[in-house]
């Protein structure tokens, strides 16, 4: 008998049942309940997910399901084309998916191959050239395979554009673009996205055929589990506001290790890692300017605990299978209110409670204002107690900071744009056991129990956040249709 509570309702093939048991999957996800039986059925889906929903399950499972009459044994690269493949915004994405998918399909003949730039083609060459069912990819990479003849996408049918609001984010719609020309026009095709910009829509629009809209709460619904303190000090004293909050919130008064702190720039997070480190912590630095090697190694330190707190950019952060963590700092406000929601999505999941908190300046009232429209909450602001605030330095602002150049000048997302960051990047996702603080609970937020409703994504300091030079596929509305001229209904 099949419970619908567990996987074999589904009908799914015994080899892949027997690899997520032996992973530790037993309970379908919201998104996999609801997305598993659409796609097995062949229907194009429009999932409202995030990262940490259990969404790669979701369409990996039966993408897996239905590739399975095509599993063979021979060792002619022939008999393995490309018949599923899958876009990710950043290569820690992009591994992190493959990962996943290496381990549904490891008992079954289907071969998983994944490539993103960033690392030598060669071992990613032979991979495609010995043949592969599925493909996880940066789509500049991918790219480059394809003018090389590595691949050939002639036979995909099933596509999946994974996180596809951060691809558009990235810049990445006329790769996308250049990417789906080289399929069939009869196929599956699946898209993601945690946001629904105008954007997002018009890419669905030309891109999915009458999809099934499918959404799912946020993050697990763990709002109500994830308590949110917000501070507000000047902007001087943040350093030690922080250095303060590392001492004393951790397990019973005493130091937080396992901690991501969130800041807005690539130049913040390198200064950030640089104090603490001065002061005495074992922190470092993970934004786009870092090689994989020192990327890698930073995670890997993360993951160990020889590195306790890891100060990271949105973009470096996305994406990384980083789960679990009972605290996330925010040292910067975010300047998107829906980056918020993701950054303290990292903590609080799977039911277990998790601390987020903020510091905020006099400068960041309306991006804070901002995110409280989005999460309908007001905070309570706080004050920190134990640091000196006898004498507080001026403030900086934000438009001095700016005008001294410290941020890279494309809004919150600092960092994508040139290639070297748009999912050129790889390290392998990290995950992280954890001791928790003393839970706190907050007043349920609803945002995490209802179904995402669409938000525009406006920038909450126009002007001063998205400069001129602006040339995401985000600030050019049209531009998706006219780019993915191929898929109308
Ligand atoms: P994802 O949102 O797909 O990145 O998944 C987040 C994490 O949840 C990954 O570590 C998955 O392996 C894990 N996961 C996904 N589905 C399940 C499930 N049904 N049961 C337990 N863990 C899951």
């Amino acid at each position: 008998m099949s419970d619908p509570k567990d996987f074999t309702h589904f009908g799914l093939d015994p080899q892949l049942l027997a690899a997520i048991t032996e992973m530790g999957y037993t309970t379908p996800t919201p998104i996999q309940a609801k997305a598993i039986p659409v796609v097995l059925r062949g229907g194009d889906v429009m999932g409202a997910a995030q990262t940490g929903t259990g969404k790669t399950a979701g369409f990996g499972l039966p993408m897996l399901q239905r590739l399975m009459p095509h599993a063979n044994p021979s060792m002619s690269p022939a008999r393995h084309p490309v018949r599923g493949l899958i876009l990710a915004p950043t290569r820690e994405l992009a591994d992190q998916v493959a990962d996943n998918l290496k381990k549904y399909a490891s008992k079954s003949q289907l071969r998983v191959a994944v490539v993103y730039g960033g690392v030598d083609m060669k071992p990613q060459t032979e991979a495609l050239r010995r043949g592969c069912e599925v493909v996880i990819a940066t789509p500049g990479r991918l790219l480059d395979h394809i003018e090389q003849k590595n691949t050939n996408l002639s036979q995909v049918q099933i596509v999946v554009l994974d996180e596809a609001d951060r691809m558009l984010d990235m810049g990445f719609l006329p790769d996308i673009s250049r990417i789906l020309n080289f399929l069939p026009k009869e196929r599956q095709s699946l898209m993601f996205s945690a946001t629904f910009s105008e954007e997002i829509k018009k890419l669905a629009a030309n891109f999915l055929r009458d999809p099934q809209l499918i959404e799912v709460a946020r993050r697990n619904a763990t709002a109500d589990n994830v308590k949110q303190e917000v501070y507000k000090l000047h902007e001087s004293e943040k350093t030690d506001a922080l250095l303060e909050i590392l001492r004393t919130r951790g397990p019973d008064g005493g130091r937080l290790t396992q901690v991501l702190v969130f800041v807005n720039a690539k130049i913040e997070c390198r200064r950030l890692a640089r104090q603490l480190q001065k002061a005495g912590v074992n922190a470092d630095a993970i934004h786009g300017d870092k090689t994989q090697d020192e990327r890698m190694k930073a995670l890997e330190g993360f993951k160990s605990g020889a590195i306790e707190v890891l100060v990271a950019t949105d973009v470096a952060a996305r994406g990384l299978d980083i789960v679990e963590l009972p605290v996330v700092i925010n040292y910067d406000v975010p300047f998107q209110s829906e980056d918020y929601v993701h950054r303290i999505g990292r903590t609080g999941r799977a039911g277990a409670s998790g601390l987020t908190i903020m510091l905020m300046t006099g400068s960041d009232e309306r991006s804070v204002a901002a995110i409280e429209r989005l999460t309908k909450q007001s905070f309570e602001m706080q004050t920190l107690s134990g640091i000196d605030r006898a004498q507080p330095r001026p403030e900086r602002d934000r438009g001095e900071r700016h005008g001294r150049g410290e941020r890279s000048g494309r809004g919150s997302r600092g960092e994508r744009g040139d290639r070297g960051d748009r999912g050129d990047r790889g390290d392998r996702g990290v995950r992280t056991e954890s001791t928790r603080p003393a839970p706190a609970r907050q007043p349920v937020d609803d945002l995490f129990t209802k179904p995402y409703e669409p938000a525009a994504r406006e920038p909450t300091t126009p002007g001063a956040d998205v400069p001129p030079s602006e040339t995401s596929a985000e600030r050019r509305p049209g531009r998706v249709s006219a780019l993915l001229g191929g898929r109308k209904k």
